[in-house]
């Protein structure tokens, strides 16, 4: 991972982080994500749905994203073999198996072997913060897995889109620890 002083001056508008106070020990480089208008930290993955990767941390196999929907996205069913828990930052969604809607503010937790086809409703896109604690199973009507996503994938998944847009693909490096 390069140093934050050798970052391009787009990547250091989106995220920073200050030197381990204890690196001498291995600690780990903090991360700082930013808010930020600039459409290229979406990564598509299905028609009106995408994710803007924050972390991911290769000793546990978690990530977290920011994942965001517009009105009629699915993403399709799969099933959480490890927690999750989500943060509503704005507009509001549903899963197409369940009786509730998470709005804006509402903390949600998925325990272990929950699944679930996420969708959202209203023209307003809605934002999540989502925090993974492992692998999502992709499934297809009968239950049966058709998609492990893991750290590995996801992050090919970044650097392909990364390169393609100009972020370039070792953007994601930095989101790495
Ligand atoms: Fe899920």
């Amino acid at each position: 991972m390069k140093d934050i002083a050798q970052q391009t001056d787009a990547v250091k508008a989106m995220m920073t982080w200050d030197p381990p106070v204890y690196g001498q020990f291995g600690m780990k480089p903090e991360l700082v994500n930013y808010a930020s208008e600039d459409e290229r930290l979406w990564v598509p993955i299905e028609p009106n749905v995408w994710y803007r990767p924050l972390f991911f941390d290769m000793t546990t196999g978690s990530h977290c994203e920011i994942l965001r929907v517009k009105r009629g996205g699915i993403l399709s069913r799969h099933r959480h073999p490890t927690p999750v828990h989500g943060f509503v930052i704005k507009g509001e969604w549903r899963y197409l198996e369940h009786s509730w809607t998470a709005k804006a503010g509402s903390h949600v937790y998925e325990p272990p072997g929950e699944e679930h086809t996420l969708t959202c409703d209203n023209d307003d896109e809605m934002q999540t913060f989502f925090f993974i604690d492992g692998p999502v199973l992709y499934v297809d009507e009968n239950d049966v897995v058709t998609y492990v996503e893991d750290n590995l994938g996801l992050i090919r998944q970044c650097r392909e889109h990364f390169a393609a847009n100009g972020l370039g693909a070792d953007f994601v490096d930095a989101l790495i620890r």
